[in-house]
């Protein structure tokens, strides 16, 4: 509850047209004054350092210290005003509430965003399942019958789907979700930017960022060892998992896209075969993305329960889901070309492309574009004199 000195500042502060900080927010904030005291964590990531150039925090800090924030849990396991500590200092949980907070927040449109963020495991199956049964009925409509989905088509999937249609089909999901994911990203970046100095991008700024984002940097604990996940044994397997999954969704969809080029530019449709550029790309990134997503799912299931926000695990689960239900629909479809099984699989797998496309700009791919956002803002701001003229980057 608010003590009445809390509720008569946040008054004062609506009366004077200023922002009022939510109660993730005022906690960060709280946490954030104690840790600057202490500093103990300094050289864990990179939000210490870009919290020591502050005395106080306000909404756009909080916005962006938690979005530089990975979820490791090193300064949680580090601490010793953490619970049972009456400071009760649980960095981690309270960078993971303000984060879904943003998720939500910077969404476009908002509605959406707080949908996914309640029910993101049942709307991203429920999506998946729903788009599946859409293109089950559009097989069985096309090809009078039931008997339609269980016969050996050969191995062709434009028989079943002209490829003009699924292009028709794809293209709007795949803009939408650009769209939706650029205008939040945008909207974030404006608020976070002033707050961060205001310095525009440099190119060695820019390529600090790129290298922290492409080798997951901050998720080696800050020594080497790694991060924490159920305990306070350090590990390299959230790290090696992030890298599976994340390269080998950048694997299939270089796929994709060389898939692309060979029917527009060589003409040459899919499906294509083994040694062919498009197969080999879409195989290592399918067995990739399998392997790190199935993975992600059981450090998440026994994760520490004082890391993250519990309200947030049905949103991350529901990417994960997703993400591991399109890389192994994916296998699964090659292995059934020629087979009777070809029109389900090939059903289940553009539904599940087509959910994960939908929802993608409302969770933890959305994580991964705001964090970038806000590495690239840290690169930058850590380049510029020390405003407070205290401590060291
Ligand atoms: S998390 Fe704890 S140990 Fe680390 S800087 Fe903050 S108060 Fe200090
Ligand atoms: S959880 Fe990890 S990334 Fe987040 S503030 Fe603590 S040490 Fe940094």
């Amino acid at each position: 509850m608010q003590t009445l000195e809390a509720l008569a500042r946040d008054a004062r502060a609506l009366a004077n047209g200023e922002v009022v900080l939510s109660a993730p927010e005022t906690e960060v904030a709280r946490q954030m004054q104690i840790c600057n005291a202490c500093r103990y964590c300094e050289g864990f990531c990179a939000v210490f350092p870009a919290m020591t150039r502050r005395l106080a925090f306000g909404q756009a800090d909080i916005h962006f210290l938690a979005n530089l924030c990975h979820n490791c849990g090193a300064c949680l396991h580090a601490c010793q005003y953490a619970p049972p500590h009456e400071f009760a200092v649980n960095v981690p949980q309270a960078m993971a509430q303000v984060r879904g907070q943003t998720y939500a927040d910077y969404a476009w449109p908002p509605a959406l965003g707080r949908l996914y963020q309640r029910q993101g495991l049942t709307l991203s199956l429920a999506l998946a399942a729903g788009l599946a049964l859409f293109l089950v009925l559009a097989v069985v409509l096309q090809g009078q019958g039931l008997g339609a989905l269980w016969s050996a088509p050969g191995s062709d999937f434009y028989g079943l789907f002209p490829h003009n249609l699924l292009v028709g089909l794809f293209a709007p999901v795949f803009g939408f979700a650009t769209l939706a994911l650029g205008l939040g990203v945008r909207r974030f970046w404006r608020e976070i930017t002033p707050a961060t100095s205001g310095a525009p991008l440099s190119a060695p700024a820019t390529a600090e960022a790129t290298g922290a984002v492409l080798r997951l940097k901050y998720l080696d604990g800050g020594h080497g060892d790694g991060c924490h996940n159920e305990d306070d044994a350090h590990t390299l397997a959230r790290r090696r998992y992030h890298h599976l999954t994340f390269y080998g969704f950048l694997l299939c969809f270089a796929a994709t896209s060389v898939g692309t080029l060979y029917h527009y530019l060589l003409g040459l449709p899919a499906p294509y075969d083994l040694p062919s550029l498009p197969k080999l790309l879409g195989a290592v990134g399918g067995l990739s993305l399998a392997i790190g997503t199935a993975g992600l799912w059981r450090l998440n299931l026994r994760r520490h329960p004082l890391h993250g926000d519990a309200a947030q695990k049905p949103m991350d689960r529901g990417f994960i889901a997703l993400l591991f239900l399109t890389a192994t629909s994916g296998l699964a479809l090659w292995a059934a070309r020629g087979t009777p099984a070809l029109a389900l699989t090939l059903c289940l797998h553009l539904g599940a492309v087509m959910a994960l496309f939908a929802t993608m700009p409302y969770g933890k791919f959305g994580h991964g574009i705001f964090r970038t956002a806000a590495l690239l803002r840290h690169a930058v701001e850590k380049r510029q004199p020390n405003p407070i003229g205290l401590g060291a980057d």
